[in-house]
């Protein structure tokens, strides 16, 4: 496992390197995460097209198999209120293999920051497609909802 440079753009091959640049991206953040959730549909496949809206907090992902929609973490919550747009890789693919990252509040286990992270299944670029402050409490419930 290891992340690679191309241009401003950084690359890997595993879920593993995209958990690695999001814990760099959320570094840089200050509010480093901590715990990481890899996103898998119910039937049991793991790569989405995505659609965010970092405002509103929303986050819906597109199963690329069967097509089920899930609103990811508590994006169920504010839903009505987003206008969610799709995400492109550079190289225009939109099927990616997402990753979730929570930051928490300090010395408790409730989430304070949310970010997710893509691996596009073309090109393998990986990088944080949105991010958000987000009190959401328990992170365990909440990752097991991405
Ligand atoms: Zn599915
Ligand atoms: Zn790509």
């Amino acid at each position: 496992m290891a992340l690679t440079k191309k241009g401003k753009f950084w690359y890997g091959t595993t879920s593993g390197d995209t958990q690695a640049e999001l814990r760099s991206y959320s570094a840089a953040n200050r509010h480093e995460a901590v715990r990481f959730a890899a996103s898998k549909c119910d039937c049991g496949c793991r790569t989405f097209a995505l659609r965010t809206d970092e405002e509103a907090g929303v986050a819906i992902r597109t199963c690329t198999d069967c097509g089920q929609e899930h609103p990811m973490g508590d994006s169920e919550a504010y839903i009505e209120e987003a206008a969610p747009e799709a995400h492109a890789c550079v190289c225009e693919n939109e099927v990616f293999e997402l990753v979730s990252g929570v930051s928490v509040y300090e010395g408790t286990h409730d989430v304070r920051w949310y970010y997710i992270a893509c691996r596009c299944v073309e090109c393998n670029l990986v990088g944080v497609f949105a991010d958000w402050k987000c009190e959401a409490g328990d992170a365990a419930a909440f990752l097991a909802k991405v």
